[in-house]
């Protein structure tokens, strides 16, 4: 089966001078259809940038300088959505990729009914929709979302956060996207509320047969909801494989310490260790690995050769590993083995 969308060797730079600093540095991604893909990172790896760049939404000073994005239709059609006209583009990106981002419930217009904002957002997606049928479409989109049918005219600031929320992903849904990048959805919402618009999430994925790209610098998030995990530093995907094989086994020194941040949902505590020290400068990366100043396990080579994503000698099936440690077996440390 083709998936629905393919990241090839991304690279993005900030800034207008001759000297950019380099923030996406070569991403591989796959996005299978019907999966929740969840990228974890701290602030600055990059993930909101993947986000903007794959939708072509990136602002300036951001450049996409190389790769390709691959977009499969549900008929079939693959198109790299980085050399579309901004003609195709304009209808490619309302027809099949859809972003809800953090904060996106302040970009509600205060003077306009929640129901006619959807409407709108219907309207401009079928051009030719009656005004009554958008109205009803937005009030069903409020309830697939979990809000009460009618609030559908109510003004914004008659909403709980939570609920605003909500309003920007039934708009989302409203573009019956093949692919929902949501960037730090909730992250401004109190833990209930979070589990409970992640939980509709995914039921909504099954019933509508979307896919999403589910980004949060709180990895613990996406131990519950996705079903493979990225996770991101400097600018690269340093460790990717099933959301159970990351949580229980993660490979990366890096990933194992970014797991060891958060209190995980269920099962035992861990203890919450960190992780010493801050990411790199991406202007002034040296070369090798960009983890090698902060990495427990760090060896001479790490400081010359750039470990690239690549599966693991222990040939674990759907895991890819950017890590010296993983190129031979034996070299293993003891908390990265079993
Ligand atoms: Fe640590 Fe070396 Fe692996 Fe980088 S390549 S994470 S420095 S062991
Ligand atoms: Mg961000």
């Amino acid at each position: 089966d083709q998936p629905v969308l393919e990241i090839r060797d991304l690279h993005v730079d900030y800034g207008f001078d001759d000297d950019p600093t380099h923030v996406l540095r070569g991403v591989d991604l796959t996005l299978h259809r019907g999966e929740v893909l969840g990228i974890a990172g701290e602030s600055g790896c990059g993930k909101s940038t993947l986000a903007y760049a794959a939708t072509r939404l990136l602002p300036p000073p951001g450049l996409i300088t190389g790769g390709e994005v691959f977009l499969t239709d549900r008929d079939g059609t693959r198109r790299d959505i980085l050399r579309l006209s901004d003609a195709e583009l304009r209808s490619a990106r309302w027809r099949d990729v859809a972003i809800v981002f953090q904060g996106a419930m302040n970009s509600l217009n205060p003077v306009y009914r929640v129901g006619r904002q959807i409407a709108d957002a219907i309207t401009a997606h079928r051009p030719g929709t009656r005004r009554k049928e958008a109205w009803d479409r937005a009030a069903e989109l409020l309830e697939l979302v979990g809000i009460s049918a009618d609030r559908v005219r109510d003004y914004p600031h008659q909403l709980s956060g939570g609920m605003r929320q909500r309003v920007m992903i039934a708009m989302a849904l409203a573009l019956e996207p093949q692919v929902l990048f949501m960037d730090e959805p909730t992250t401004a919402l109190d833990v209930v509320m979070q589990r409970q618009i992640l939980e509709q999430i995914t039921e909504l994925r099954e019933r509508l047969g979307f896919s999403v790209v589910f980004i949060t610098h709180d990895v613990s998030l996406l131990v519950e909801i996705a079903d493979r995990i990225a996770i991101m530093y400097a600018g690269e995907i340093v460790e990717q494989a099933s959301a159970s094989d990351v949580y229980r086994r993660p490979r990366h020194p890096y990933a194992h310490g970014l797991l060891g941040s958060f209190p995980p949902l269920h099962g035992p505590r861990r203890e919450l260790t960190g992780i010493p020290g801050s990411p790199p400068d991406l202007a002034t990366l040296p070369p090798g690995c960009p983890f090698a100043q902060r990495c427990p396990h760090v060896m001479d080579v790490c400081r010359v050769e750039r470990p690239v994503l690549a599966p693991t000698a222990l040939g674990e099936p759907g895991r890819q590993v950017a890590c010296h440690l993983h190129d031979q077996p034996g070299h293993l440390p003891v908390t990265l083995a079993g």
